[in-house]
């Protein structure tokens, strides 16, 4: 038996209907916000990457699929989606278009990490970019929408993570104290904080290995060393995530995995997941587009997880789909049940029904399998009548109705 690639997972009924839930939950929200969908390549030149997302980072390091095509150019299956819609909007000449100034997107990821729970090497992420727009109050109004998301989506206990990174004006002599701060220590460090120490200190800041973290909870904090520019930026973002009814917690420490972001960085964790792994994260990331060769524009965006969202979800209760199922049985009836069938999808209803003849009783079966909401039963003495048997699978109640009347009983969810 072939299997699925490890890292890697179908999807389909009943779990699938949670993944439909939430996509249409973002889209809703998405269009509210005045975000438009983008979709970009799976595939992208390695460089693009290396570029947009640094090559200190783990990802780049250790985590892209990347191989050569039949003619030896490096491809990488895109680890993110944010360095794609900005070599997309670079290509098109759309960033200076208002009408492309807020963007999401949905789809799958790819990254070689070691499986666990709710980490797969295809793995699909729901995210936010808006560009051109510098002002704290982008970042609190886009922070805002994603804040709105998870509780459309009833994530538990969800908690807003704020900080500033600062700016490569500020930063530099920020990292110098850090570098001075960790070198104290090195020799408690893990070898990869050890090795970053040297490349880029900041990244020290992003490690999740436990004999790291007391060293790293004694560190300097990011936001005593704000230039005035950054410090004033942070405070509005707080002034108006305030004012937006978005609760969030300071995190002095907090860097986000990718190297691009200057300021406003932010996750959203979940005391459904415990504290230590976000949800969704995002940030500002003002030299990205220049850096991949585009113009000078501001940015902010994030991205959420969709594997690791839906394990904070609570359980969608169990409901029938609302279908309806037609059983027929008796001479003249499978023509009947055909036409019926075809009139009731015109009017929009969703209907199964079989091609072959079988006892109601079985055919009662098969519908209560399928999960289907409504039963229609059409036998000879309905045919006869011009009535037929609505049965709600839900509360099991029946009525008879003519033809006319069904359509608009079904869709009005059920007896008057
Ligand atoms: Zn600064
Ligand atoms: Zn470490």
């Amino acid at each position: 038996m072939i299997t699925a690639v490890k890292g890697t997972q179908d999807l389909f009924a009943p779990e699938i209907l949670r993944w439909q839930k939430l996509e249409t939950a973002a889209r809703n929200l998405f269009e509210r916000y005045g975000f438009g969908e983008i979709r970009t390549p799976l595939l992208e030149h390695t460089e693009l990457f290396v570029r947009g997302i640094g090559d200190e980072t783990d990802i780049v390091t250790k985590e892209m699929y990347t191989f050569p095509d039949r003619k030896g150019r490096s491809l990488t299956l895109r680890p993110e989606n944010t360095a794609g819609v900005m070599r997309a909007l670079v290509e098109h000449r759309l960033c200076d278009s208002s009408a492309h100034s807020r963007l999401y997107y949905i789809g799958p990821q790819f990254r070689y990490e070691r499986p666990q729970k709710g980490r797969y090497r295809q793995f699909h992420q729901i995210g936010a970019e808006v560009i051109g727009d510098a002002s704290p109050g982008s970042d609190a109004e886009t922070i805002a929408l994603a804040a709105d998301l998870l509780s459309a989506s009833d994530i538990l206990g969800p908690v807003v993570q704020l900080n500033s990174v600062g700016c490569p004006k500020c930063r530099p002599s920020y990292v110098g104290l850090l570098r001075g701060a960790l070198l104290e220590r090195r020799a408690e460090l893990c070898g990869d904080c050890q090795r970053r120490l040297e490349a880029n200190p900041l990244r020290v800041l992003d490690c999740k290995v436990p004999s790291c973290q007391p060293i790293l909870d004694e560190a300097p904090r990011l936001d005593e060393g704000l230039c005035e520019e950054c410090h004033a930026h942070h405070e509005k973002v707080k002034e108006l995530l305030g004012l937006l009814g978005v609760s969030f917690q300071l995190k002095p420490r907090l860097v986000r995995g990718l190297d691009y972001y200057v300021r406003t960085v932010f996750e959203i964790t979940s005391s459904a997941l415990g504290a230590q792994d976000a949800l969704l994260g995002g940030g500002r990331y003002d030299g990205l587009l220049k850096q991949i060769g585009g113009p000078d524009a501001p940015g902010f965006g994030w991205a959420l997880g969709v594997e690791r969202l839906l394990m904070a979800m609570p359980p969608v209760p169990e409901e029938r789909l609302g279908r309806t199922y037609i059983a027929w049985s008796g001479e003249g009836t499978y023509a009947r049940a055909l036409s019926l069938a075809r009139d009731l999808r015109a009017r929009g209803l969703a209907v199964i029904m079989e091609h072959s003849e079988r006892s109601f009783k079985s055919s009662l079966k098969r519908a209560d399998r399928l999960n289907v909401r409504w039963a229609l039963l059409l036998g000879e003495d309905e045919l006869k009548a011009e009535k037929f048997t609505l049965k709600d699978l839900q509360t099991g109640e029946q009525e008879a109705l003519p033809a006319g009347e069904l359509a608009a009983r079904i869709l009005n969810g059920g007896a008057s």
